[in-house]
C-alpha cells in the first residue's frame, strides 16, 4: 500500500492538534485534572468544582450508587462521593462521561460514536476486571486507562476522516490494525492519542497505557504500577476483541497465553476472567447508562465458531447430521453449565456446617429488603438470636458435640419458619432471621414460636440427649416513614441491642427494641 501525502509524524501530529476538529476536554474535567494533580487541593475544592456541572453530578452520583460500586450505602452528593469513594474514583467517573459527551460529529463517515464508546466502555470494565487479579493496579486508574486507550482512533476519525476512511476501507484483522496505521499515517492511533492526552495533561499513569497498550513490552520505565496497567489495558483489548473478531479463537488462545506472560495470571484466575467477562461488560455499561444487548458467554461464541470451521468442510447432508448433533451437544452443555452455576451461587450463600444461608446472604438480603420496605412502605422485622451459654456447653460436651447441636439448631429452625424468611448464620452462634412483611407483632409470634420449638427440641448423638435455649432480641421496622431513617447497621444494631436485653433478662426469652421508649419483654410461660 502507498502513502497518500509525504508526512512526517511531526508533521501529522502538528495537523492533528492544530485541527478545529479535534475533540476537546470539557471544562470541569480539564480543571478537575489539573485541581487532582495539585497538592494543596482540598477534598472540598474539588467537591465545588464537580457541583458547577449538575449534570455530571447527577450522573456521578447514579454510578456510585450503581453495582458499579456495590457500595451498601446511599452517596447523596459528589462531597460524600469523595469521601467514600476517594477522589481517584471521582475523578474516573468525571473523566468518563466526559469522554463519553465528547462530540465527534465532524468525524469521518463510517464512524460510529455509539459503537465507539460502547466498546471504550466494555474495554474498561475488562481493565479492572483483569486489574482485580493483578492486584498492583489501581482499579479506579484501570478502568479510565483502558477506557481512553483507544482515544486515538476518535482523534483520527475527528481530524484525519479521510484516511480514516482508508482505514477502515482495509478491514484487517485485529493483529494487522497498528501495520496499516503505519502505511496509511506513517504512525499509530497509540502515539496519537498519547500525544493529545498529553495536551489535556492528563498523568502518566494515564498516558502511558494509551502509547503502549499494543506493544506493552517496549514500556521500559521503572514506574511498575504503570508497567501494569498497561499489561491490563492490553490484555482488556484482547479480550474484547475476542467478541468482535472473524476468528475469536485465535484471538482467545493469544489472550490466555499474554495473561500467563504478562500478568503472571494461574488457569483459574484466567477461566473466572474469561467466564465472567459479558456478564461484568453488561453490569458496567447498564451502570454508565448505555443499552446494550446483553453479551454472549465467551465460550459459547468459541465454541460456535469452531462448528462454523467444521462446517466449511462437509457436504450439506453431512451437515444437517452434524447440525443436530452439535445442537443437542450445546443444549446439554448449557444445561450443564447452568447446573453448574447454580451449585456455585449455591456453596457461595451456604454456610457449610449448619447448611443454612451464610452472613454475606444475610447481608445482601437484608440490603434488599430494607430498600424494599422504603420502597413500599410495608413492615419488615428482623430477629438476632444467639445460643445460650454456649460457651460452657462446648466446655462440658466438647466442640465436636457443639458442632452437631449447632447444625440440629439450624436445622429445628430452618424447618419452623415460613418460606419466604431468610434465615442464616451470623457468625459462630449466632443467627438471624429476616421476615418480609411482617409487623411486631406477628414477628413477636413467629420468635415465641421458635424459642419455644428451641427449648423443646432434644438433640440426639451417641445415646446422649442434648438440649440449648436461645435468646432472641427483635426489631419491627414499620412503613416508610420508619425505615427511611433506618439503614441496614442501624437496624442490626437495635435487634443486638434488644438480644442483649433478653440475654441480660435471663436467658430464654424474646425481647423487642422499642425505641426510646421502655423495653418490652414477653415473659416465659
Ligand atoms: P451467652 O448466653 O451470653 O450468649 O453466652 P455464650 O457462652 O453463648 O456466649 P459467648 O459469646 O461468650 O461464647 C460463644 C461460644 O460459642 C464460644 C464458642 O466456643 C462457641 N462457638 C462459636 N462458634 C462455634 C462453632 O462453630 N462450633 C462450636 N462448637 N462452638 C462455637
Ligand atoms: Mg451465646
Ligand atoms: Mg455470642
Amino acid at each position: 500500500m502507498e502513502k497518500l501525502e509525504p508526512f512526517s509524524r511531526e508533521e501529522l501530529m502538528r495537523a492533528v492538534l492544530n485541527s478545529d476538529n479535534l475533540p476537546s476536554l470539557p471544562t470541569v474535567a480539564s480543571q478537575l485534572v489539573t485541581m487532582t494533580a495539585d497538592e494543596d487541593a482540598t477534598l472540598a475544592d474539588i467537591a465545588d468544582l464537580v457541583s458547577q456541572d449538575v449534570a455530571l453530578s447527577t450522573k456521578v452520583l447514579k454510578v456510585a450508587n450503581s453495582a458499579f460500586y456495590n457500595f451498601p450505602q446511599q452517596i447523596g452528593s459528589v462531597a460524600q462521593a469523595l469521601s467514600i469513594l476517594g477522589t481517584k474514583a471521582v475523578q474516573s467517573l468525571v473523566l468518563s462521561f466526559s469522554f463519553m459527551s465528547l462530540r465527534a460529529e465532524r468525524a469521518g463517515r463510517g464512524f460510529d460514536f455509539d459503537r465507539y464508546v460502547q466498546r471504550s466502555i466494555a474495554q474498561a470494565s475488562m481493565t479492572r476486571l483483569i486489574q482485580e487479579r493483578a492486584p498492583c493496579v489501581d482499579s479506579d486508574e484501570a478502568f479510565i486507562a483502558g477506557l481512553l486507550q483507544n482515544l486515538g482512533e476518535l482523534v483520527i476519525a475527528c481530524t484525519l476522516p479521510e484516511k480514516y476512511e482508508m482505514l477502515t476501507a482495509e478491514k484487517c484483522p485485529l493483529s494487522e490494525t497498528i501495520r496499516t496505521e503505519h502505511s496509511v499515517l506513517g504512525c499509530d492511533h497509540c502515539h496519537i492519542g498519547y500525544e493529545v492526552a498529553k495536551t489535556w495533561n492528563f498523568p502518566s499513569s494515564i498516558t502511558l497505557p494509551i502509547r503502549y497498550h499494543h506493544a506493552p513490552l517496549e514500556y521500559v520505565g521503572n514506574d511498575e504500577k504503570t508497567g501494569m496497567t498497561i499489561r491490563a489495558v492490553h490484555l482488556a483489548d484482547l479480550l474484547v476483541g475476542i467478541f468482535h473478531a472473524e476468528d475469536p479463537g485465535e484471538i482467545h488462545s493469544q489472550f490466555r497465553k499474554e495473561a500467563v506472560e504478562l500478568l503472571k495470571l494461574g488457569e483459574r484466575d484466567i477461566d473466572g476472567i474469561v467466564e465472567e467477562a459479558h456478564r461484568e461488560m453488561d453490569r458496567v455499561a447498564a451502570s454508565f447508562g448505555l443499552q446494550v444487548e446483553e453479551t454472549r458467554p465467551v465460550l459459547e461464541i468459541l465454541q460456535e465458531a469452531n462448528i462454523r470451521l467444521s462446517l466449511l468442510h462437509m457436504d450439506s447432508e453431512q451437515m444437517n447430521k452434524e447440525l443436530i448433533k452439535t445442537k443437542i451437544a450445546l443444549e446439554k452443555l448449557t444445561r450443564e453449565l447452568q447446573e453448574k452455576n447454580e451449585q456455585l451461587k449455591k456453596l457461595a450463600e451456604i454456610d457449610e456446617l449448619t447448611q443454612v444461608y451464610n452472613n454475606r446472604y444475610f447481608h445482601a438480603t437484608l440490603d434488599r429488603e430494607v430498600s424494599r420496605t422504603n420502597r413500599q412502605g410495608y413492615s419488615m422485622s428482623l430477629v438476632l438470636i444467639d445460643i445460650d451459654h454456649f460457651k460452657r456447653f462446648n466446655d462440658e460436651h466438647g466442640h465436636l458435640v457443639g458442632d452437631f447441636v449447632l447444625a440440629q439448631f439450624s436445622r429445628v429452625i430452618a424447618e419452623t419458619v415460613r418460606e419466604y424468611d431468610t434465615f442464616a448464620r451470623y457468625g459462630g452462634e449466632e443467627f438471624a432471621l429476616i421476615l418480609p412483611e411482617t409487623d411486631e407483632e406477628a414477628a413477636i409470634q413467629a420468635a415465641e414460636k421458635l424459642r419455644s420449638a428451641i427449648e423443646n427440641a432434644s438433640f440426639r448423638q451417641d445415646g446422649k440427649t442434648y438440649q440449648v435455649t436461645a435468646s432472641f432480641g427483635l426489631i419491627a421496622i414499620e412503613g416508610q416513614a420508619k425505615a427511611a431513617e433506618l439503614d441496614k447497621q442501624a437496624i442490626i444494631k437495635m435487634a443486638d441491642e434488644a438480644l442483649y436485653d433478653a440475654k441480660k433478662r435471663g436467658r430464654n426469652r424474646v425481647a423487642v427494641y422499642r425505641g426510646k421508649r421502655k423495653w418490652y419483654n414477653l415473659i416465659n410461660k
